[in-house]
């Protein structure tokens, strides 16, 4: 148990609500009708188009109650909401009002229910979301959602089809971080553990437990003339796949994968196994070679890192350029859901 104290089964649905209400938005200017009542009602700017993400984090699949870990609950709460930004992110929108469904064993102690409460106003505030309301249920696991809105001029989306043969690929920020962390987390007491740098090793967690979504970064390429875009949740070369069709691949440069510090060292024969190993909240987006060139000179001009990583051809599916210059079917790692993709 990681707190002491009430458990969320002594104390009913009804003042867990009142508990959790002072970190919930108030009326605004846009947000008329606030939590407290049947809905929630939100007035975007005139001519905007709604966009609409959602996205769960499940016991024993996404994480685990017995971390031991008294900022499990904080992280949660802050991945919780980041995770949905990031997809509002990825469609080229900016964030409107969020909300939360939770589900929670009723041995769940309530100081970590608060906490997690508040890793997610603190996620909501940090990307000028306004929590909007949410639901609280008893179930066997605890699982965890939450849905976003974001609103978007209608020739300002970006969307994951479209790209051409010829185009560039590239990608905000660096890979890696948050599955060399994963990596750690199962293999405790290896040889990497041992003789990574704490910092490193507490960088990369970070990266796992707090994802920044890239709502800024986002909006710099929408003004450079992208509209193709995407962002790593199941890995850079398995979601990769979702920017291809018929008669449409891509070559990614392995030297040019922008990998997070330490993870190319650390992991000298599984490197390209964690650079696509997921949960990077990082947006790849395509174009012409130089419209995507000047998106990434603005997204640097922001601070973030962005690189050019491949080419879309006419060849089949994701592939990689090795060292020896030979093109190999990208591995076969990444995450996704009921089995095999
Ligand atoms: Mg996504």
């Amino acid at each position: 148990m990681t707190a002491a104290g009430p458990v969320v089964g002594d104390v009913g649905e009804l003042e867990l609500l009142r508990l959790l209400q002072p970190h919930l938005a108030d009326t605004s200017e846009r947000l008329l009708v606030p939590s407290g009542d049947d809905g929630a009602v939100w007035q975007p700017v005139a001519g905007k188009a709604v966009v609409t993400t959602t996205d769960s984090l499940v016991q024993e699949v996404h994480f685990h109650r017995s971390d031991g870990d008294t900022n499990l609950y904080r992280d949660l709460g802050w991945k919780l909401l980041a995770v949905s930004l990031s997809d509002i992110a990825a469609m080229g929108a900016t964030p409107g009002p969020s909300f939360f469904a939770i589900t929670l064993p009723s041995d769940w102690p309530v100081a970590d229910l608060e906490v997690l409460y508040e890793g997610l106003a603190e996620c909501a505030e940090r990307w000028a979301s306004d929590l909007a309301g949410g639901n609280l249920s008893s179930g066997e696991i605890a699982v965890l959602t939450s849905v976003c809105l974001g609103e978007v001029a209608p020739d300002r989306v970006l969307r994951r089809g479209g790209a051409e043969a010829g185009w560039s690929l590239a990608v905000t920020g660096r890979l890696g971080a948050a599955a060399a962390a994963l990596r750690l987390v199962h293999q405790p007491g290896s040889e990497e553990e041992r003789t990574i740098a704490a910092g490193t090793a507490t960088a990369w967690r970070t990266r796992l437990r707090r994802p920044l979504p890239r709502l800024v970064e986002a909006q710099a390429l929408v003004d450079a003339g992208v509209g193709v875009c995407m962002d790593v949740s199941d890995g850079v070369f398995f979601d990769a796949r979702r920017l291809l069709r018929d008669g449409l691949g891509l070559l990614i440069d392995a030297d040019t994968l922008p990998l997070a510090e330490g993870v190319r060292e650390s992991f000298p024969d599984a490197w390209l196994e964690i650079a696509g190993g997921g949960e990077d909240y990082e947006l790849p987006f395509a174009g012409p070679a130089e419209t995507v060139q000047t998106a990434c000179g603005r997204i640097e001009a922001l601070g973030t890192e962005a690189r050019v990583i491949g080419r879309f051809d006419g060849g089949l599916g994701v592939r990689l350029l090795g060292a020896r210059g030979l093109a190999e079917p990208a591995p076969d790692v990444g995450h996704g859901h009921f089995g095999p993709s």
